[in-house]
């Protein structure tokens, strides 16, 4: 195990390295990562990006199973919790990680053998406890690692684990589409004592996008908690739902220190027969698409953005629902 408190990002980028080195990661899968196919709607004004990759499937097969793990996922048939650490050191015996402490709870950084995006990490906590949207650990990943891309998705948006508190980290190729969408509208909301700019996303699924500018750090911390507090009240009293369960959030350093903040607010757990198991969860929403089977290529192929749109539409909210929320923040417009 590696301690690092210097330099993370260093760290990282050489643990990956030899991860790849030794064939924990293979190259193959590294070469897959990086080869996105772009598909745009008939305009050209929208795009999501289409990646094979087979080795998706492996994800949660252990290379030998804990006959004795301290904590196991009830609703999988019991099989031991893949992100805790006794479990990860027995069925996969060759992953290494890097250790950190982020708001007074350690962490270990695992590279993900089957990634989807560069340099992919699922950061797990240490204890086994719930999935839990936690702003304040995912804003402060931000701060120490610039060139990440942090997300988090909730128990019902996705999240592989949700038995355990987690989030992905990854740097990108390219643009992904998420980044370049174009805006519904674009207004400066008070946040407290702070500022921020809203953004309503065009996508077929509501995206609303946080904008802050370079500021100090007590102040932009006051504004991501006053956002984590509105989403708690928000979200409970129009749909009684906990924040916990059904949004993604995708947080990305701009250059400058301006931080996006995206949240995306899903439907009840929604399965699709466009995956083989699961649901779809933050990298559909940043505009990727990774398929494990040559038949599915085809078929997104076929279908091309019309699919996309409507996948994203499968797992909203719906927009009847969504509008108080919309206009609860909208009332902050200054
Ligand atoms: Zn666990």
């Amino acid at each position: 195990m590696k301690k690092d408190n210097s330099d993370l990002s260093t760290s990282l980028e050489k643990l990956y390295s030899e991860q790849v080195e030794e064939g924990f990661i293979s190259p193959t899968i590294v070469k897959q990562v990086r080869s996105l196919q772009v598909i745009p709607n008939t305009q050209n004004t929208h795009f999501f990006h289409l990646q094979f990759n087979p080795a998706r499937a492996k994800r949660g097969i252990a290379e030998k199973q804990n006959p004795n793990p301290i904590h196991t996922i009830p609703y999988k048939d019991g099989v031991p919790c893949f992100l805790c650490q006794d479990n990860i050191q027995y069925q996969w015996p060759n992953e290494k990680w890097v250790s950190k402490n982020l708001n007074n709870r350690l962490f270990h950084f695992y590279p993900n053998p089957s990634p989807i995006f560069p340099h992919h990490f699922t950061v797990a906590s240490h204890e086994h406890r719930g999935q839990s949207i936690d702003f304040s650990t995912n804003l402060h990943l931000l701060d120490i690692l610039p060139n990440y891309w942090i997300i988090q998705n909730g128990e019902g948006a996705g999240a592989t684990n949700p038995w355990h508190f987690h989030f992905q980290i990854f740097t990108t190729l390219k643009q992904l589409p998420l980044s370049v969408t174009p805006s519904l509208y674009s207004h400066s909301i008070s946040l407290g004592d702070t500022t921020c700019i809203l953004e309503r996303l065009d996508l077929p699924l509501p995206v609303f996008k946080f904008q802050f500018k370079p500021s100090s750090p007590h102040k932009r911390y006051q504004g991501y908690s006053y956002i984590q507090e509105f989403l708690q009240s928000t979200l409970q009293h129009f749909y009684n739902i906990h924040p916990d369960n059904r949004i993604n959030i995708i947080t990305i350093n701009r250059s400058l220190g301006t931080v996006d903040i995206y949240i995306a607010l899903r439907n009840k757990g929604v399965r699709t027969d466009m995956y083989v198991s699961g649901q779809p969860g933050y990298a559909e929403i940043a505009g990727i698409v990774s398929t494990i089977r040559e038949s599915d290529t085809k078929r997104w192929l076929q279908k091309g953005y019309g699919l996309y749109q409507q996948l994203l539409s499968d797992i909203s909210i719906p927009e009847s629902q969504y509008a108080p929320f919309e206009q609860s923040l909208l009332s902050l417009v200054e």
